[in-house]
């Protein structure tokens, strides 16, 4: 092996202080831009004006789920805004059903800007309705409020091209239910082609499009043209893809509008809690949704809308300050090239005696080791984790040392199996293991999916180019043969570190060992540089793992000692007032996400542990304790009316809560063989497996706003099997019976999502 093929082991430090700034301007990147003053340019968004908007919506810190008189409230504050900018705000009211089965009359309000052309239009959506458990002010009332801001300055500038059509709709949290009420029944939604959606899963962090129509090129070219500051990236869209979770950019989509949905995740632990309020709300978050939004609506007014074309992008930003983009079909052939350009530069240092065979295989050994170490290691240590109960939620209230250690255990082992392989292996087998590797992957990932396969591809066609002149040529200086390890290095960080940083607020724990494996891969291409630590005696050659493998430790020892909640980060905990009409038995039920009840609710009342809930369709642990029965009526299910043909028998039935409460429920037993169902005349949809599993293979049909009369259910069943059905009815809140366990839930618990009900039930007999 010649010395000059090594970039010597000064040349080390240095390299990992470039990582470090690499890694500082990536955490930097991710911070939301200075809000606008009030007193910024009218044309302008100006978080500062949307604040003002923001604290009049929902300043008063009142949740108002669909349906509530708080929501009504909030509908008229909205109302009012759009009014006093001289819109003519409309109610659109309609009655609609998910594919849940969960159903509600939803209220929309909608406005419209004209264009200079008539016909195609776009739309400009955010949702007001709140769950029962938190005010919303960043979800959606942040988005609320930027719409809001949005259509103030669009008065301002010049008439686009296009009609732009204002959507501020009800019953998002319900099921996307005002979003399918405006594309099903709004004579406006027919003329619509492109969307932008506002959406908050937390209460700060940057605004980023994480998801587009079906023209995915389109949308994300005239997003990169006009967005000030973007945030997007081909990774995000691919994986969001792959969750189950939807906003009302589904409902859009799925109607064939094109366009961008914009959303911001920082602070997830508040999101659908109280916490989720106006002094949180990240005035930073709103301005960003606001820039996002008002440049994509008036690029998309603006645009040719007849069929954009149905392409896909491979798109990632940098920094915030730009975004680099190309057509998704382009990548695997890319891949291709590098990998053979690669094989031809690994072929030439074996032909030239510079890389023995054998040390190539080492080389190509030590990336495994390093991949399947980071990987068994950082599984185990999340396991013990949450054994010991170190991480009893899936978002900590001091996230920090666990990230650190993830960080550092995949560092460690980059190190340390570096500098074990190096004397078998020598620089050039180090770089030639790492960059087959990737080159390889970057080949398969970017066949599977190409806007997830960039991260590989960049940092390889930098190995393979910055390569060439030091494979192909001895005796360059150590300068040359440090680029060719050092560049790509840097490269992968760029494209790697930020996103790495938002997988934890995206995923939380569970990605914690495919974070710490994300980090292996992106500083695998340090390994070679490595090599150089040969030459230093002693400590200095240790120095580097030596301090990756403390930091390990130390920050495991951090997040152990840590607590997992806190004020600001609470345990979910709901509570609730259960009453059985048929037992006449009434039970305190406790919900928590750790599975374990806090100390003070412990001691509140006599608690028993249930591992599955008290109802057969829960899955969740529960705690139960006897609680006071109460005079309140149970929920009724009135069979009106019912035939028999083609061996079913058909129902009409009406469900009804005798006490006024607001959601009313009824639950089929798996494979009761029920059929047809409509709601109100609303037909159901088919439901899915994933649906299903959500209670057990229990069916249900629910109605989040009761009135009075009830409603109508029309179903049938196979006739000969008598189905025993749930009837259940639910309100917000605890009777005052309860004011002793809601005194004892700790400041470190919040109520989350549906929050605390009171539940009233009986079983009804069908015999079809
Ligand atoms: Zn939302």
């Amino acid at each position: 092996m010649q010395p000059e093929d090594t970039p010597g082991a000064r040349r080390v430090l240095p390299t990992v202080a470039i990582l470090a700034v690499i890694f500082f301007l990536s955490v930097a990147g991710l911070r939301p831009p200075a809000p606008q003053p009030a007193s910024a340019p009218a044309a302008q968004f100006s978080a500062g004006r949307a604040r003002e908007v923001l604290n009049h919506l929902v300043g008063d810190g009142i949740p108002h789920p669909t349906g509530s008189a708080a929501n009504g409230v909030v509908r008229g504050r909205v109302i009012d805004e759009l009014t006093k900018l001289g819109y003519q705000p409309q109610v659109q009211t309609g009655f609609s059903c998910d594919e849940f089965g969960t159903c509600a009359t939803v209220k929309n309000i909608l406005a419209r800007l004209d264009g200079a052309e008539p016909g195609a239009s776009v739309l400009l959506a955010a949702h007001y309705d709140s769950v029962p458990a938190g005010p919303g002010a960043s979800d959606d009332g942040a988005g609320v409020a930027a719409v809001i801001e949005i259509a103030r300055a669009l008065k301002s500038t010049a008439v686009p091209r296009h009609s732009i059509i204002i959507l501020i709709d009800d019953g998002e949290e319900a099921g996307l239910l005002g979003a399918r009420v405006f594309v099903a029944e709004s004579p406006w939604a027919k003329d619509v082609r492109a969307a932008v959606n506002l959406e908050a899963r937390g209460t700060s962090g940057p605004s980023m499009m994480f998801e587009t129509g079906t023209a995915n090129y389109w949308a994300v070219k005239l997003y990169s043209q006009h967005a000030s500051r973007p945030a997007a990236s081909s990774i995000f869209y691919q994986v969001y893809k792959q969750l189950p979770n939807d906003t009302d950019f589904t409902v859009f989509k799925a109607s064939g509008y094109q366009g961008a949905n914009f959303a911001f995740i920082g602070d997830v632990n508040h999101y659908h809690t109280q916490l989720d309020n106006f002094a949180n709300a990240d005035p930073g978050s709103l301005q960003h949704h606001g820039d996002n939004a008002l440049r994509m609506i008036l690029a998309l007014a603006n645009s040719d809308l007849t069929s954009p074309p149905v392409r896909e992008a491979v798109f990632f930003d940098l920094f915030e300050r730009g975004v680099v983009m190309w057509p998704a079909g382009w990548s695997f052939p890319v891949a291709i090239v590098a990998l053979i350009l690669l094989l031809f530069q690994v072929g030439w240092l074996i032909a030239k005696n510079r890389l023995l065979p054998s040390a190539l295989l080492w080389g190509v050994v030590n990336w495994l080791a390093i991949f399947v170490t980071t990987g068994v290691l950082a599984l185990i240590l999340q396991k013990i984790l949450h054994a010991t109960g170190v991480t009893p939620t899936n978002w900590l209230a001091h996230p920090l040392p666990l990230q650190i250690a993830f960080w550092c255990l995949a560092i460690s082992v980059v190190t340390v199996l570096s500098l074990a392989f190096e004397s078998r292996t020598g620089y050039w087998g180090l770089w030639a293991g790492v960059w087959i590797w990737w080159t390889l992957f970057s080949v398969v990932i970017s066949w599977l999916s190409s806007g997830i396969g960039y991260i590989l591809l960049v940092p390889s066609c930098t190995a393979v180019l910055v390569g060439l002149p030091f494979t192909l040529r001895r005796g360059e200086p150590r300068n040359g043969v440090w680029l060719s390890a050092a560049l790509p290095l840097f490269v992968a960080g760029v494209l790697g570190f930020g996103h790495v940083i938002l997988l934890y607020d995206g995923l939380g724990i569970r990605i914690l060992a495919g974070i710490a494996l994300l980090v292996a891969l992106l500083l695998s291409p340090l390994a070679p540089l490595l090599a150089s630590l040969r030459e230093p005696k002693g400590f200095a050659r240790f120095a580097l793992p030596g301090a990756a493998l403390v930091a390990t430790l130390l920050a495991v020892f951090a997040a152990v000692v840590a607590p997992a909640y806190s004020a600001k980060a609470p345990e979910h905990v709901n509570l609730q007032y259960r009453q059985d009409a048929d037992s006449g038995r009434s039970q305190w039920v406790v919900y928590t996400d750790s599975g374990r009840l806090p100390e003070p609710i412990r001691v509140a009342t006599n608690f028993h542990r249930l591992d599955k809930g008290s109802f057969p369709w829960d899955s969740l642990p529960a705690f139960l304790a006897d609680a006071p029965h109460l005079e309140i009526a149970a929920p009724t299910f009135t069979i009106l009316e019912s035939s028999e043909s083609g061996g079913m028998r058909h129902y009409r039935a009406l469900l009804r809560s005798e006490r006024g409460a607001p959601e009313a429920v009824v639950f089929f037993p798996p494979d009761s063989g029920i059929d047809h169902v409509r709601i109100q005349d609303q037909p159901i949809p088919q439901k899915t497996a994933r649906v299903f599993r959500y209670f057990n293979g229990w069916d249900l049909y629910r109605c989040l706003t009761m009135t009075a009369k009830g409603i109508e259910v029309q179903f049938e069943l196979p006739l000969g099997t008598p189905v025993e059905v749930y009837v259940l009815d639910l309100s917000y809140g605890l009777p005052l019976e309860g004011m002793f366990v809601l005194k004892s839930r700790p400041l470190t618990a919040t109520p989350y999502s549906q929050g605390d009900v009171t539940i009233l039930s009986r079983q009804v007999q069908l015999n079809p």
